[in-house]
């Protein structure tokens, strides 16, 4: 029996006890020490604590884009998967902007790589302090974000991706400023991730087209 019994000084010993009756009917109680038994369990209680901090950890690790802090393409994509799902059963309007800074190899090769990467963080600061908690912004790839807004229509969209081209242009380069171009898919029935990123895609590419530093919607060639 693992018991804990409680002394006259009112402090708690663990103990294991071995009882038996002999063959005189006699009961033989013989009691052990068992605090180490203790220590072993918080021990244990402790190790378990550390595992499942370092589980989040690399949770956290593993969602995130180490440059900028922002969600990676991965995490981006199941994310957006449910919150697309999650609007299509609620007959709610989302859109996707992708986001693409204009002419960035020319910054890196006059600047060098770590100016680059610089520009890079702040940027991603800066999209991260302008969106909504509900919102998604990641870090897709070299110089390419994207951005999940739920429930947003397209007049509102404009609205916000116009705030962008002001934010980005607080960004400089020895005096002046970055810019980028946006392209805009709008999921008003139920999409796939897949299909609205494709769309996003080829809008911005119209974007590059007619002169960057701009924002296209995507429009469906009939
Ligand atoms: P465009 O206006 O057509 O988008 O031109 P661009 O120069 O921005 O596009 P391009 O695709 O030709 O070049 C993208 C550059 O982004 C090339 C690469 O050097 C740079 N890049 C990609 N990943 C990183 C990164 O992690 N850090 C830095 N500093 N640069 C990166
Ligand atoms: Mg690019
Ligand atoms: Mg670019």
């Amino acid at each position: 029996m693992q018991l804990l019994i409680i002394n006259g000084k009112g402090e708690r010993l663990p103990v294991t006890v071995n009882a038996h009756i002999g063959s005189d009917h006699c009961i033989y109680w013989s009691f052990f020490n068992a605090s180490k038994r203790d220590l072993l369990y918080e021990e244990l209680l402790k190790t378990r604590s550390v595992l499942e901090a370092q589980a989040e950890q690399l949770k956290q690790l593993a969602a995130t884009d180490e440059l900028t802090q922002l969600l990676n393409r991965r995490e981006m994509k199941a994310r957006s998967t449910l919150m697309l799902e999650q609007a299509a059963r609620s007959h709610q309007i989302v859109s996707l902007l992708m986001l693409d800074i204009d002419f960035f190899k020319i910054i890196n090769d006059t600047y060098g790589h770590m100016k680059g990467d610089d520009i890079l963080k702040e940027l991603g600061a800066k999209l991260n302090s302008e969106c909504r908690k509900t919102d998604l912004v990641a870090r897709i790839g070299g110089e390419e974000f994207l951005i999940m807004l739920p429930d947003t229509n397209q007049e509102n969209t404009l609205l916000f991706c116009q705030k962008l081209h002001a934010l980005v242009a607080t960004i400089k380069v020895e005096n002046t400023p970055i810019t980028i171009s946006i392209g805009v898919s709008i999921a008003d029935e139920k999409m796939s991730f897949a299909a609205l990123y494709a769309q996003a895609d080829k809008a911005v590419y119209q974007a590059k087209e007619q002169g960057r530093n701009r924002t296209e919607f995507f429009q469906a060639v009939k």
